[in-house]
């Protein structure tokens, strides 16, 4: 997949009109998904200003630290169209900045999260700027993923369900959450992610903790042990997927019973995607065959986020999101039961919705695993 498919030049023109059409002057984007996404450059955030002026009319101009620069040129970032300047290390960043816009502005959107030291320092440079949120225009574009984005998190959801393939490897009764974890952080990698996300291996009582990371209590003879995993791949774009693991030996009543209202409750949601459904509509397809069985309470978490160049981002499947869902769009489904003080179950797949459906991007078995 060339770069110029996931990063093609006319989201630069897109993100201008809709600049204009939110009454900004320009977009300010410090480094993160924001920036990357409109150029491809994934740039290094240090206290050096790194920043793409976008203004709703006119040339980009991506500032950059000297030192960057070949850095910067290497990317994607020069054959979408932007001018790229840079401040030598020591000398005053704002003029350059100020003089990449077309006069002073009366208002611009800055990258959600930038630095607070940033934020400052354009206050300054730019004291007639109202300060806004780039998030308010950008968020609607990143929304949808183009095919290119889609075949980028399918490739991202191939490489972590070949981790969740060799799980046997690796868990067993008398290591620890975090000896397992070591491993599969290895796998990640191997399986072609550049950089880990998360691992959580929770075990036992630590499975009813959604965000336990890992620990060094060994995992127990029967434990049921939920795996949450993810990385960045080199396009950018992320993997996140849970399996719940039983290993050792049977697993125990009580879990047998709640997993297959579980297993239930994530199929069904999956089932309900399509374009046209609302957000609060998928979530509801999860939670109430959980909440008919008496488990309600225990599924203490919304039902999906949106994933992309960012693990999560727009949208989420929770009560309350009455926007539809349409083709492009890619989140997790994920419910999950947490009995505290037992144990507990999750299974996370992501999937995108399409113009008559549903695609999963992870496609291994989401019954729980005896290992
Ligand atoms: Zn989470
Ligand atoms: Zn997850
Ligand atoms: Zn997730």
């Amino acid at each position: 997949m060339g770069t110029d498919e996931l990063y093609p030049p006319d989201r630069l023109i897109a993100a201008q009109r809709a600049t204009a059409a939110a009454g900004l002057d320009a977009l300010l984007l410090t480094p993160g998904s924001d920036l990357r996404y409109l150029t491809g450059y994934d740039a290094h955030a240090g206290e050096r200003l790194t920043c793409l002026v976008l203004p709703a009319e006119g040339e980009p101009t991506l500032i950059v630290p000297t030192l960057e620069r070949p850095a910067a040129e290497a990317s994607p970032a020069p054959a979408t169209g932007v001018r790229i300047v840079d401040h030598a290390d020591g000398t005053d960043p704002y003029p350059l900045l100020v003089a990449a816009l077309d006069g002073m502005p009366a208002a611009v959107g800055l990258a959600d999260r930038m630095w607070a030291e940033q934020v400052l320092a354009l206050r300054a440079a730019l004291p007639a700027a109202a300060q806004r949120l780039a998030g308010e225009v950008l968020r609607e574009l990143r929304i949808r993923k183009s095919p290119a984005e889609v075949a980028a998190l399918a490739e991202a959801g191939a490489a972590i369900d070949e981790v969740h393939l060799r799980m046997g490897q690796w868990l067993r009764p008398g290591r620890t959450e975090a000896e397992v974890a070591a491993d599969i952080a290895t796998a990640i990698r191997a399986a072609g992610h550049v950089s880990v996300d998360f691992v959580i291996v929770a075990a036992g009582p630590n499975g009813a903790s959604p965000h336990h990371g890992t620990s060094d209590r060994p995992i127990g003879v029967g434990e049921p042990v939920v795996v949450d995993i993810g990385g960045t791949m080199a396009s950018g774009y992320r993997s996140d997927c849970t399996r719940t693991y039983v290993s050792g030996g049977p697993a125990p009543a009580d879990f047998l019973d709640y997993y297959a209202v579980l297993h239930d409750a994530q199929r069904a949601a999956v089932a309900a995607v399509r374009p046209g459904i609302s957000g609060a509509a998928a979530d509801a397809a999860a939670r109430e065959p959980i909440a008919a069985a008496g488990y309600g309470p225990a599924f203490l978490h919304r039902t999906g986020h949106g994933i992309g160049l960012d693990g999560h981002e727009e949208p989420c499947l929770v009560a309350g999101n009455d926007r539809p869902l349409e083709p492009g769009m890619a989140f997790s489904i994920e419910p999950g039961i947490y009995l505290a003080g037992r144990h507990g179950a999750r299974i996370e797949d992501i999937v995108v919705c399409t113009t008559d459906g549903v695609q999963r991007l992870n496609t291994t078995p989401t019954e729980f695993i005896a290992l």
